[in-house]
């Protein structure tokens, strides 16, 4: 099963690919997570993409869509997987369809998941991130045992640069901008599917697990 997550920043996109990859026993792959590793790791991709990300601008095509395509050419994505934060822009999804065209495959299912802007400036702010394990916290909706430490590692939780409110509004443009055309992209193939964002995490995850099946 091949899965795409659409959404604003902060909707929920990697909350909800967590539970999807352990339930249907899929790989978890999020473009963010892959520069911010490159980025701790200190490589010439993580310098590069470094840039972009702490202005709240999306990292160039030419260096995000080589790395999506090396990543779901491994192992592990033979099964499927389920990609956050990918496609972001028209060419990306493009290059995307082409793969996986050559290959006779297509995306089985793209998940809006739908959050107005409103509630997404608090979702930011509050987001803590574990920078050791990549898990995901919310200092009021989904809060770790200890306040600042991750439940599964032990290590500090950090608000990221890029949540900061002067450039959560900057994403939140580039969203609106390059990234929410996708959803008409996706309905025209025939594979969009829309739940409602702005319930609890495992209301949303219930009406997902109702599209993709048992
Ligand atoms: P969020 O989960 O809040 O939407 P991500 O972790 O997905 O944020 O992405 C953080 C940043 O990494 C983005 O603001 C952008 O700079 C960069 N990035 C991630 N995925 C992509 C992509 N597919 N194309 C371009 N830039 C990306
Ligand atoms: P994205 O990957 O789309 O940027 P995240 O999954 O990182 O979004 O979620 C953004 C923040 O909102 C995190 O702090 C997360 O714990 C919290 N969050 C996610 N889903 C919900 C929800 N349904 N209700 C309230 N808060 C949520
Ligand atoms: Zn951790």
């Amino acid at each position: 099963m091949k899965i795409i997550m659409l959404g604003a920043p902060g909707a929920g996109k990697g909350t909800q690919a967590k539970k999807i990859a352990a339930r249907y026993g899929i790989p978890h792959i999020s473009t963010g997570d892959i520069f911010r590793a490159n980025i701790k790791g200190g490589t010439e991709l993580g310098m590069k993409a470094k840039t972009f990300m702490d202005q709240g601008m999306l990292v160039p095509d030419e260096i995000t869509i080589g790395m999506l395509m090396d990543r779901i050419h491994e192992d592990d994505c033979r099964n499927g997987y389920v990609l956050d934060g990918f496609p972001r822009t028209i060419p990306q999804a493009e290059s995307l369809t082409e793969a996986l065209k050559g290959m006779g495959e297509a995306i089985d299912y793209a998940v809006n998941v739908d959050v107005p802007d409103e509630n997404i400036v608090s979702r930011m702010g509050g987001r803590r991130a574990c920078v050791a394990c990549g898990a995901t916290y919310h200092v009021e909706f989904n809060a770790p045992k200890a306040e600042g430490v991750c439940d599964t590692c032990g290590e500090k939780l950090v608000l990221r640069d890029d949540d900061k409110p002067e450039t959560v509004q900057k994403r939140l443009n580039v969203y609106h901008e390059q990234t929410q055309p996708l959803i008409d992209y996706y309905k025209k193939a025939g594979v969009l599917k829309e739940v409602d964002g702005t319930k609890n995490m495992e209301d949303v995850f219930q009406d997902i697990v109702a599209i993709l099946g048992v």
